[in-house]
């Protein structure tokens, strides 16, 4: 049997070949590669195997990178996970009761996260299990995130801001009165077969009412460059084709809830994509092209951004300075 984990090390040191090792897709797959083929490697291939202490170093910080959440990515995921326990509990009680448990528990939930960042952060056991609480500012040294009250204070101003406006809107209260426990489902990646791959998609809290499915999703806007925002088209047109393929039902809505540290939040509904087949097609095929003929992929085929102001938002820094460096020889 092929020792993977060899190939990982000797890949990172002398850009000896990887395995490809399956292939799927997702929105986040095709953005990083666009952004920078260097970042793809280091979150696609050479992370693999970085979970084992005995791994290289640069694997080893590239799991880490690619599993710490950044500032925006911990507030999406905190208030999204808060928003779906809430509403699980509410919808199981009586209809009258139901708006004031959904709020106790949201904002229960999002203390306890909060709280659980705070001491994460604290006891920094996310630099050997990266699946636990941390972030990914605190792991490069980030001077505003170096304190770990502070960084639960800012989250706490960025949820009071956000937890008005959303408590109001009125798609979401109908949702808390009317929905049935069996009308709701919490998915954290939905998967769609695409020809002969996998399509990963996260949709959020997924309802069904009457013929109808939302997904909804909740979006912390920060100062990251276009080219790593989400595309909200993409996914809500891959959204609409799960719901066909796996749910048999015609008419969907992809909702998004966007909130940000200046209180300015939205809740839109995100038409389809016009061409959501064509896209995943194209992005596909040039990740394929990536890979040799021998089904290996080496680290000199995947070239570094042209454009180094990207480099300071880029979720693999650390990774790819060890690799630049004299740490590894190639
Ligand atoms: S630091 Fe820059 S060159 Fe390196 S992987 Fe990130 S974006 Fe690419």
């Amino acid at each position: 049997m092929r020792d993977f984990q060899a190939d990982v090390i000797r890949a990172a040191i002398t850009g000896k070949p990887l395995p490809e090792g399956g292939f799927s897709w997702s929105p986040a797959r095709m953005q990083l590669f666009r952004f920078c083929q260097r970042a793809y490697f280091i979150r696609y291939y050479l992370a693999q195997g970085g979970w084992n202490i005995h791994a290289h170093p640069a694997a080893r910080t590239a799991y880490l990178e690619k599993h710490l959440p950044d500032f925006n990515q911990f507030l999406s995921r905190t208030l999204e996970q808060s928003v779906s326990d809430a509403l699980f509990y509410a919808v199981r009680r009586e209809k009258k009761e139901r708006t004031d448990i959904f709020r106790r528990a949201l904002v229960q939930g999002l203390e306890r996260r909060t709280s659980a960042l705070i001491i994460g952060l604290e006891k920094q056991d996310y630099l050997t299990d990266p699946k636990l609480p941390g972030l990914l500012e605190t792991f490069h040294g980030e001077t505003d995130f170096l304190h770990p009250e502070k960084v639960g204070s800012r989250c706490a101003a960025v949820f009071s801001k956000a937890l008005p406006p959303l408590l109001e809107e009125k798609d979401l209260k109908e949702k808390i009165e009317n929905l049935e426990p069996l009308s709701l489902r919490k998915e954290e990646l939905l998967a769609l077969n695409w020809r002969s791959f996998i399509v990963w998609l996260h949709a959020g809290i997924i309802c069904t009412e009457g013929d109808t499915v939302t997904g909804i999703r909740f979006h912390a806007m920060g100062k990251q460059p276009e080219s790593l925002l989400p595309d909200h088209g993409l996914e809500s047109a891959l959204f609409r084709e799960y719901v066909r393929q796996k749910m048999h039902r015609e008419k969907t809505k992809f909702n998004i809830f966007s909130f940000d540290e200046a209180e300015k939040t939205a809740y839109n509904t995100v038409e389809p994509g016009p061409v959501a087949a064509d896209r995943v097609d194209v992005s596909s095929t040039g990740m394929l092209r990536m890979v040799r003929d021998n089904g290996e992929v080496y680290m000199n085929d995947f070239a570094l951004t042209t454009e180094p102001e990207k480099c300071s938002f880029c979720p693999f820094r650390q990774t790819c300075a060890m690799i630049r460096s004299n740490e590894i020889q190639s």
